[in-house]
This record gives structure tokens, C-alpha cells and sequence, in this order.
């Protein structure tokens, strides 16, 4: 096993074409003392959207790194994989995230039920577990049925590392992640400690694990829900986390990973203070929020520049139904609330940037646009070279918008 690094944060680098302006923002957060592990996180459906290959990730990660001289470790996550598809992953990633969320649900043999309960007794009756306040109360029928729901899938990512195990060779060289957070429920804190067993059971060592948490994470914008319960779920989760590395040998680097789809912005102080609190690690994967700063950047460098993010938007609206099918369970918008392409186009750079800057305290910023754009990079996929050369030409005002973002919205609230 590779030991992953106490704080590590995902950024998406969607076009491939950010990586030195995102990589700057680690040396910016290293210099104010903020020690956090770049991970490039690219996920098999935005390979298949723009039609790119995992090695484009990897090889502009590893020029950038060359090229800033960054001489910490680095990572790069094969972002939500699974058996039929993390094979062009393998060579180029050391991060592998295994999601299993297609099959939650879905029942494990009645006999592997059965065994499980009766390996964990442990797990029936008052649980107490140091950190929170009132016992977990399991019954036989709750773990039968957190079985029904979990086992299989903790069997199927079983399966996927031992497939990226044989592939590479060994066990050393990457680090592991279980992803459950693209699904219709959250897990409870009771449920994340059966899951847990169980993985231990599989002996898979996994560091990393993203449950689905209480409230709604849409694509690009704030947090939706309740942040009091958030805090109160994602302590719990913590406290489980150290237990179940005690009680079942799990990895000691096992952390927490929010898979924020980017900004979640009131979710980040009760994480910080968790973390003082705790001293445990975190991973969080951001990453249409540095596509929405190359956006941003171009409005705000205006001309052919503006021209183009112009195009983008109007071409978003008109094919907005596909763009936003993938993505439908992590967005909302009103249509109502989405400006027409004619209004669009006689915005100056300054009326664009502040309706899709993410400013909750600017009265022009316009969520519904921010989250149409967010899933809308397939646009700029399809224009191609036309979008490739305007990061070319504008690469140092894109580059700052990418930089600064990171830096002052996300590494330092929540790190500093
Ligand atoms: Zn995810």
C-alpha cells in the first residue's frame, strides 16, 4: 500500500491545460504553511465527454511539476472507476477511487449475509463509540439489512482492486479509495461502521472513503441543506473512522473524502473545526470549479475572449436537456432564471464574470447559470481548438483566476 499523505485535495483539470496554475496554488498554501498533496482527479465520464485519455492528466501534471519545481508528492486519481472501465487508468494513476455505487442495493448471497452477521457480533446491541455522545443501538434485522444493502458492493470493489492489484503488479504503488456518494441515499454513521467491517472483511486497505452525507452537493454552487446536521454527521463519521481502525486493522491513514462537486463553501468551517478538533486527515475532490475560473478568466479577458464564453453560454442553453442529464441528481436549476443567449451577448466582461463568479454577496451572481456552465464543458470540448488556443492566448489572466480560487476559497478556509 502506498500511504496517502494526511490532507490531500482534488482538483479536476478537465482540459488539461491548468495544471501549473493549480499546482501553483499548493506552493502558495506550502508558503503560508499549509502542507496538502495536489491530487488530479478526472473521472471516466469527463474522459468520455471530452474525448480525452487518463495520460493527458498525467503527463500535464507531471510537466507542471517539473516546471515549478514542486518536489512534494503528488497524485492522480482514477476518479470514480469501476471493473469495465479503470483500465486506461492503471499505468498513468496512483489514486484509485472504486465506486460501488451501482451496487448498493443490489442483495448479496444470503450465505455471505449470514457469515457476515455471524463474524460480527460485536456489531449487534449498544455500541459505544468514543466521540459520540448516545451508542449506536444495532439490531440483527438493522445489520441484516445495511448487509443487504452494502455487502455486495464492498464484494464488487473486492473485485476491482484485485483486478488494478494483478494489473499493477502489486500492492505498493497506489493508494485506494471507496466512493459511495453518487447514490439516492445517505449513509448514517451506524451504516458507515457495517461498511467498514465489512471492507476490513475483504481486506481491501482502503484510505479513503466518500460516503453520501445528509443534504444536497449541486454541481459548482453552495451546499444545500442542513449544515448543523452535516457537522454533527461528518464528526460521527470521524469518530467511526477511528473506531473501525482499531477494531478491524483498517490502514491508520484511513480519512475521509468529500466529493464536494466543487465549492461548498458553508460546509467548510465545520470541517476545519473537525479537523483541529480530531486531528484527522481529509481528502476533498474538487474540479468543475477550475473549469468555471478558465470561463471567468476568458469573459474577464473580454474581446474574441469574451466573444467565446459568450458562445459557450449560448450553446449550453440550447443544448442544455443533454448537458444536464448525467448530471441530473446533482443539479438544480430554474430555468426562469436563466438569462437568454441575446441578453448574454450584450453583457460587458464585468456583468459575466459577476453572474457565474461564485459570490453568494454579489446580487449579480446567477446560480442557475453557474450550474448550466458547470456541466456545459462538453461545449468547450466540442469547439476544440477554438477553446485550446483561447486558454493559450489568455493563459495568464485564466491562470491567476485558477490560482487564486483555489487558494483563497478553498485551501484557506479550509486549512489555514
Ligand atoms: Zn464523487
Amino acid at each position: 500500500m502506498k500511504e496517502c499523505p494526511k490532507y490531500t485535495f482534488g482538483v479536476g483539470d478537465r482540459f488539461a491545460h491548468n495544471a501549473h496554475a493549480q499546482l501553483q496554488a499548493f506552493i502558495d498554501a506550502k508558503a503560508l504553511g499549509i502542507d496538502i498533496t495536489p491530487t488530479w482527479n478526472k473521472s471516466n465520464r469527463e474522459h468520455d465527454i471530452i474525448g480525452s485519455e487518463p495520460q493527458q492528466t498525467r503527463d500535464a501534471a507531471d510537466q507542471a511539476v517539473a516546471d515549478l519545481g514542486w518536489t512534494g508528492e503528488y497524485l492522480l486519481d482514477a476518479d470514480h472507476i469501476n471493473l469495465e472501465t479503470v483500465d486506461r487508468f492503471i499505468e498513468p494513476c496512483n489514486f484509485f477511487t472504486l465506486d460501488v455505487a451501482d451496487d448498493i442495493g443490489t442483495a448479496a448471497d444470503p450465505a455471505d449475509v449470514a457469515a457476515f452477521i455471524s463474524k460480527h457480533p460485536e456489531l449487534i446491541g449498544s455500541i459505544s463509540i468514543e466521540g459520540i455522545d448516545q451508542p449506536f443501538e444495532i439490531t440483527q434485522e438493522d445489520i441484516e439489512q445495511t448487509a443487504n444493502q452494502f455487502l455486495k458492493a464492498t464484494q464488487k470493489a473486492k473485485a476491482i482492486y484485485q483486478h488494478i492489484v494483478a494489473a499493477k503488479g502489486g500492492t505498493d504503488d497506489f493508494v485506494t479509495e471507496i466512493s459511495m456518494d453518487e447514490t439516492d441515499n445517505p449513509q448514517t454513521p451506524p451504516e458507515m461502521l457495517i461498511i467498514l467491517a465489512a471492507i476490513a472483511d475483504q481486506d481491501i486497505p482502503i484510505q479513503t472513503i466518500a460516503p453520501k452525507f445528509t443534504g444536497r452537493f449541486n454541481k459548482g454552487v453552495d451546499y444545500v441543506g442542513d449544515v448543523a446536521q452535516f457537522e454533527k454527521e461528518f464528526n460521527d463519521d470521524l469518530a467511526v473512522i477511528a473506531h473501525a481502525i482499531k477494531a478491524y486493522g483498517l490502514p491508520t491513514t484511513l480519512k475521509l473524502s468529500v466529493h464536494s462537486g466543487s465549492d461548498k463553501f458553508s460546509i467548510y468551517e465545520p470541517i476545519k473545526k473537525a479537523l483541529a478538533r480530531t486531528g484527522a486527515g481529509l481528502h476533498i475532490k474538487t474540479a468543475g470549479t477550475n473549469w468555471l475560473e478558465e470561463v471567468i478568466g476568458l469573459a474577464e479577458a473580454g474581446g474574441e475572449a469574451l466573444s467565446l464564453a459568450k458562445e459557450i453560454y449560448a450553446n449550453a442553453l440550447e443544448k442544455k436537456a443533454a448537458l444536464c442529464q448525467p448530471y441530473a441528481t446533482v443539479i438544480d436549476i430554474d430555468d426562469s432564471r436563466l438569462p437568454s443567449a441575446a441578453e448574454v451577448d450584450q453583457w460587458s466582461s464585468q456583468q459575466y464574470v459577476a453572474a457565474l463568479t461564485h459570490d453568494p454577496s454579489n446580487p449579480s451572481y446567477n446560480a442557475h447559470l453557474r450550474q448550466l456552465l458547470h456541466v456545459g464543458f462538453k461545449i468547450a470540448a466540442q469547439l476544440g481548438d477554438q477553446y485550446l488556443e483561447a486558454l493559450h492566448s489568455n493563459r495568464e489572466i485564466v491562470g491567476k483566476k485558477v490560482t487564486s480560487n483555489l487558494l483563497e476559497r478553498h485551501m484557506k478556509p479550509l486549512f489555514a
